[in-house]
């Protein structure tokens, strides 16, 4: 019988005389299935090139490897990452890149060609790296994120929903955003403190939303859901919105993207 992907881990932790570190958010993926469903989300043709944030031991990078045509692994852990290239060294289409993802420029990585985003993220910081994917001047296809169970349903979240906010604002704004599967703590070693979940996000290429000022738009969904249990008359009260052909009784919640992007044109 071959060895489970656990197996494997605990094996090559113990051979290098490593543990994990916490601080890094390192929880390694030992679970197949998740693993293939994260893989199918990718959507992988030998055409791909793709960037996985976070590489770890390696085990994602590998399943990558075998369907796309590059992976540029990027992994802060230079130890890891030294077990990883020793681990992948069959694999000719890998390249391993030492470096903080956040001080990373994805266009020098990418160099204007077309690609896709995986990673089990870091859960520390899951937000600054989806800034970073969407601030980013290269829009990645499709990218294919492990976070926090909670993380992803905020970023799902509909109007009317309880978990619906400013990020799932800030998300929307700039991508379609499927929660696709939870993930149960028992998948990874060691286990999270949390639940986890795959998100899809598909970066819109041209905008989805026309607003005149972004600043201003996200400044109006911030000051409205600071003060979440508040109608938008009071939230809002610092901005004029005399004449405005919307219900300023409502509360944010239950306001759509394209409301919001409306008041800020308003103004
Ligand atoms: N991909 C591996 C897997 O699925 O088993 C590891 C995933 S683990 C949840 C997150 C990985 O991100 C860890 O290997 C950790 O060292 C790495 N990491 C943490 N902070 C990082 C950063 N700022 N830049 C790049 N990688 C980082």
């Amino acid at each position: 019988m071959s060895p489970t992907l656990a197996q494997i881990t605990k094996e090559l932790l113990k051979s290098y005389n490593r543990f994990p570190r916490k601080k890094l958010g390192q929880h390694f993926l030992v679970d197949p299935q998740v693993l293939q469903r994260i893989i199918n989300a990718a959507e992988l043709t030998n055409d791909d090139l793709v960037i996985e944030i976070g590489s770890g031991l390696g085990i994602v990078t590998s399943e990558i490897a075998e369907k796309a045509n590059h992976v540029i692994a990027v992994e802060i852990d230079k130890e890891l990452l030294r077990i990883s290239k020793d681990v992948l060294n069959k694999f000719q289409n890998i390249s391993f890149v030492g470096q903080d993802i956040l001080k990373t420029h994805l266009h020098e990585l990418v160099l204007g060609r077309k690609f896709k985003i995986i990673g089990n993220l870091p859960y520390y910081i899951t937000a600054p790296i989806i800034e970073k994917i969407f601030e980013s001047e290269d829009k990645a296809e499709i990218a294919v994120l492990m976070v926090q169970k909670e993380v992803a349903e905020r970023m799902a979240a509909s109007p009317g929903s309880k978990k619906y906010g400013s990020f799932s604002i800030f998300c929307q704004f700039y991508a379609s955003i499927s929660l696709i599967s939870l993930v149960s703590k028992s998948s990874f070693l060691p286990w999270p403190e949390v639940g986890s979940a795959i998100v899809v996000l598909k970066p819109y290429k041209t905008p989805k939303y026309q607003v005149k000022d972004e600043k201003l738009f996200f400044d109006i969904v911030h000051a409205a859901f600071q003060q979440r249990r508040k109608q938008i008359r009071n939230s809002l009260a610092k901005f004029n919105l005399e004449g405005i052909d919307i219900d300023l009784s409502r509360r944010p919640e239950t306001l759509g993207i394209d409301e919001f992007v409306g008041i800020a044109n308003f103004l």
